[in-house]
C-alpha cells in the first residue's frame, strides 16, 4: 500500500493521487451543481470553508458566533495528499461566501474547483501568498506561527468587508487570536535558546518552519524531498540517512505519522534500534486540539525527547 505525502515540491508537474485529479472529475462535480440556486446573501451566520481545518480553526476564533465554518481536510486517519473531491465538498464551496486554502501545491483541487464554481462576491484567502509562498517550498507553511497570524489578519478584514456591522467584533477577536499564539511564541524562543544548533533529521519536511524557528540543523533534506516527492530517495540518500541514525549524528527524528511510507518506516526502525528519539506529527490539526494546543504538545514532545 502505498500511502506517500502527495505535495509537489520542486515538481513542476503533478505526480500522483490527488495531484493527478483530471480536470473532467471537478467538471463532472461542478456539472452536478448546476442544479443548485446561486445563494443569495441571507441573513445569518457567514459561510467559510477552509481547505484545511488548522485555517478553519482560525476562521472559528476570529468569527465566532457570526461565521458557519466548514473544514475540509479534518481526518487525522487520512493522508491529506491522497484527498478527492466529493460533491458535498463542491457544494459547501459553491455556498462560501469566503474560502481560505493554503496554496503551493498542497490543495490544488481547490483551485480547481474555485474556477469550477463561481460564487458571486465570493472572497479567498491563499494563506501561501499571504507569507510570500512560492511553488517549489515546502507547503507545510502553518508549522510557522507567523503564517497563522497573516491567516488571521486576512480572513478579520475579509469578515469585515463581508459583514461591515460586525467588523469591531472581527477585529477585537483577531487581537485575541493573536495574543493568544504568545505562549507557542515563548516556547520557540526557549527552545531556540537551549537548542539552535542541534542536528536533526525527519523522514518528510512537514516539520521544517517549526525547526527552522527552533534554529536545528535539519539534516537529510534530499531524502525528505524524495519522500515527499512519492519517489524512492536515492541510494546514496538512503545510506546517509542510515549512517546519521546508526552514529548518533542527528539526536532525534521526525516522521509524519498521518501518512505511512516503507521507506520512512524502516528509518524509523533503525532510529529506534540505534536509540534516536523519534517524534511523530501530524499534517492537520488533532481533533480536539486549538492551533496552539496542538504546537505546543509538538514542542513538548521535541523538547522531552531530546532531553532525555
Ligand atoms: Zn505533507
Amino acid at each position: 500500500m502505498l500511502y506517500r505525502c502527495r505535495d509537489r515540491w520542486d515538481l513542476p508537474t503533478p505526480v500522483a493521487g490527488v495531484a493527478e485529479m483530471k480536470p473532467l472529475s471537478v467538471l463532472a462535480v461542478a456539472m452536478a451543481l448546476l442544479t443548485i440556486p446561486a445563494v443569495a446573501r441571507a441573513a445569518g451566520p457567514i459561510n467559510v470553508v477552509a481547505a484545511e481545518n488548522f485555517y478553519g480553526d482560525v476562521a472559528r476564533r476570529i468569527g465566532g458566533a457570526d461565521v458557519k465554518v466548514t473544514s475540509i481536510l479534518n481526518n487525522p486517519d487520512q493522508d491529506p495528499h491522497l484527498f478527492e473531491v466529493s460533491p458535498s465538498v463542491a457544494r459547501a464551496i459553491s455556498r462560501a461566501r469566503i474560502v481560505i486554502y493554503n496554496g503551493i501545491g498542497y490543495d490544488p483541487w481547490m483551485a480547481r474547483l474555485l474556477r469550477a464554481t463561481h460564487g458571486a462576491g465570493r472572497r479567498t484567502i491563499v494563506v501561501a501568498d499571504l507569507v510570500g509562498g512560492k511553488v517549489g517550498d515546502n507547503p507545510h507553511i502553518w508549522y510557522d506561527p507567523e503564517t497563522m497570524v497573516a491567516a488571521a489578519k486576512a480572513l478579520a478584514a475579509d469578515l469585515g468587508d463581508a459583514d461591515p456591522a460586525h467588523r469591531a467584533d472581527y477585529q477585537a477577536r483577531l487581537v485575541k487570536f493573536v495574543r493568544s499564539l504568545r505562549p507557542v511564541e515563548d516556547r520557540i524562543a526557549a527552545m531556540r535558546h537551549r537548542l539552535a544548533g542541534t542536528p536533526v533529521t525527519a523522514t518528510e519536511p512537514i516539520f521544517g518552519y517549526m525547526f527552522k524557528a527552533l534554529g536545528m540543523r535539519v539534516r537529510n533534506q534530499a531524502f525528505q524531498l524524495a519522500v515527499m516527492n512519492n519517489t524512492e530517495p536515492s541510494a546514496s540518500a538512503i545510506a546517509a540517512f542510515e549512517r546519521d541514525l546508526k552514529t548518533g549524528r542527528v539526536k532525534l527524528m521526525v516522521y509524519n505519522s498521518q501518512v505511512s511510507d516503507p521507506t520512512a518506516d524502516r528509518m524509523e526502525k533503525i532510529a529506534r534500534a540505534s536509540h534516536v528519539p523519534v517524534v511523530g506529527a501530524t499534517e492537520t490539526q488533532p481533533p480536539g486540539k486549538s492551533y496552539q494546543v496542538w504546537m505546543l504538545d509538538e514542542l513538548k514532545a521535541i523538547d522531552l525527547a531530546l532531553s532525555e
